[in-house]
């Protein structure tokens, strides 16, 4: 079998300068491990809509389609114009395209590395990835978002059962996998009794079918307090859309910054990489910015494409990446600005390496 195709797509602000790093990192764990990784190219974001007219044309999507993983750098969607001028979110319509249903987000401490979080932790939360409030993937046809006259918005807030069931499957199964196996839905069935009412019917179904893992369902408002007064009482929260962006953003804060938090959007037939983080236009082309949350999105892509291809060297690549990702963040003088250090996009890549190859 040839070596899985991965296609970069360096996004805006700060993007080519981590996706560059993560190449240089990806690179070096398929020589190591043997893994005969083909890079491939795309562009998307403002240099596209320059070159196309388009932020992400179909060919791009076309591109990921047939590649075997993703790595999309951050895209500065926000300054885009219309979508109407070709301004389409690359991020939103990647996940849509390829029906990449689970945006799975780890938030762990790190020994060595000062973090805002009271105690050690380690969860990862499932947040369903395709409809919920996101008014640009959650119609069939136009946004979910709309104006019934000049002085009213509104916003639907899709929930079906299929999507339910399947990031609780996602989430159970992943918790199976892991010491602690207990799984927290979160929701807000007081209020929203129907939407998440459905949800929680499905997240208990597959509960079911998992006596040996811990269930408990959480209101949101109630876990975002958890998670700052005792996060390691948590271990795989499953969630909406929503719901899972904003808590993985505070988890992620409090495991040490937002700028090392990873995620991994996965399908059943493709996953793509992307840091938490935005395009951080503020600080692009400095050659600054922390790679790391890019990083370590590519060696969850890796683990994904070792359990999808049941190819060994892929998932230890993957989990050497994530150790060699640690050990860099470890040591004060290989951690970028953000972290207190001096060290460039490109020196952290190097430490990386460095210690994946030590
Ligand atoms: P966008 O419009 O793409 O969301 P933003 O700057 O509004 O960009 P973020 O990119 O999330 O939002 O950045 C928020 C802050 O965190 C900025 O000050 C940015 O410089 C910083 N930041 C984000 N990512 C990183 C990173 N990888 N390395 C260093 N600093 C970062």
């Amino acid at each position: 079998m040839t070596g899985p195709a991965i296609l970069l797509l360096d996004g805006d602000g700060i993007g080519p300068e981590i996706v560059g790093a993560t190449r240089a990192v990806l690179a070096a764990a398929s020589d190591r491990f043997a893994l005969d990784l083909r890079f491939q190219t795309a562009t998307i974001g403002f240099a596209a809509l320059d070159a196309t007219g388009t932020t992400i044309d179909a060919a791009v999507i076309a591109q990921a389609r047939v590649a075997d993983g993703i790595v999309l750098g951050p895209v500065s969607h926000n300054a885009y114009p219309p979508v109407a001028e070709g301004g389409l979110n690359p991020s939103g319509t990647l996940r849509r395209a390829l029906d990449l249903f689970a945006n799975i987000r780890p938030a762990a401490t790190r020994t060595g590395l000062p973090a805002p979080a009271t105690m050690p932790f380690d969860l990862v939360i499932f947040r369903e990835n395709t409809e919920g409030f996101y008014a640009d993937r959650n119609l069939h046809l136009g946004p979910g978002e709309f104006m019934p006259d000049a002085d009213t918005a509104m916003a639907l807030r899709k929930i079906s059962r299929r999507a339910c069931r399947r990031i609780a499957e996602a989430g159970f199964a992943h918790a199976a996998t892991r010491p602690a196996a207990h799984v927290t839905a979160v929701h807000k069935a007081n209020v929203l009794r129907v939407s998440d009412g459905l949800f929680l019917e499905e997240c208990r179904a597959v509960a079911a079918a998992y006596p040996a893992i811990r269930y408990e369902e959480v209101l949101v408002d109630a876990m975002a307090a958890h998670l700052v007064r005792n996060p390691a009482c948590h271990d795989v929260i499953v969630t909406t859309n929503m719901f899972g962006d904003i808590l993985s953003d505070l988890a992620g804060e409090l495991s040490g910054s937002l700028g090392l938090a990873a995620s991994l959007n996965a399908g059943s037939d493709h996953a793509m990489a992307q840091a938490q983080h935005g395009s951080a236009p503020d600080i692009a082309g400095a050659g600054v910015a922390n790679p790391a949350a890019l990083i370590g999105s590519a060696a969850m892509l890796l683990e994904w494409l070792g359990a999808r291809r049941s190819a060994p060297a892929l998932t230890r690549a993957g989990r050497a990446m994530a150790a060699a990702l640690d050990a860099a963040l470890a040591n004060p003088a290989t951690r970028t600005p953000d972290l207190g250090g001096r060290a460039s996009t490109d020196g952290m890549a190097r430490a990386v390496i460095a210690a994946m190859q030590g």
